[in-house]
């Protein structure tokens, strides 16, 4: 029988197959093909769940050819307290993952959340985050909440530990960043 992991591990391979398959690559699908304006959010007006509890963009800050090509930004939308920043996916100029990382409540402009409750929206299972994904950007949404599922043990626990709050506002731009190399990882499963 399979494992959750081994699940959504299959199902991002089978979005993944299908965005190359129809529009080339991951950043073709989000950004088309004229070139990446530096800081635009692709989509325009973002990605928004029908309820906009769920938010996301792709964007890159440097089209300086690093090893980064550009990053999703997912956000949740908390009652009282508005749209905070849960973390960013890294994709390298093929549309691979290359990591998933924080940025602190600071540079994401929210007022931060305790990190238990940012982690539990990981932890507790992707399956919430289907909802997210509207009909335009099916593949792509679909292989970024399967990849998502994939890691969600190693995202949560990143999350757990970040600092209080308070704490976070250090100064530090990146708060916690966990390389990962999609391909080896889907060869051990
Ligand atoms: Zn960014």
């Amino acid at each position: 029988m399979l494992s959750s992991r081994q699940k959504f591990a299959f199902r991002s391979v089978q979005h993944w197959q299908n965005l190359i398959k129809n529009q080339g690559s991951l950043v073709n699908a989000i950004v088309g093909d004229s070139c990446i304006h530096v800081d635009q959010h692709y989509p325009l007006d973002d990605w928004r769940s029908p309820c906009t509890t769920f938010q996301g963009f792709y964007h890159c800050h440097r089209a300086d050819g690093s090893r980064e090509h550009g990053h999703i930004h997912l956000f949740k939308r908390f009652d009282g307290i508005g749209l905070v920043h849960l973390f960013a996916i890294s994709f390298d100029n093929k549309g691979l993952p290359l990591s998933f990382f924080n940025v602190s409540p600071k540079v994401a402009s929210d007022k931060g959340l305790c990190p238990s409750i940012r982690a539990s929206v990981v932890q507790s299972g992707v399956g919430s985050w289907r909802t997210f994904a509207d009909k335009k950007l099916s593949n792509v949404l679909f292989f970024v909440i399967n990849l998502i599922g994939m890691y969600s043990d190693e995202i949560g626990s990143q999350m757990a530990q970040e600092p209080m709050c308070s704490m976070a506002r250090c100064g530090k731009e990146v708060m916690w960043i966990y390389n990962i190399n999609w391909m080896a990882d889907l060869a051990k499963l």
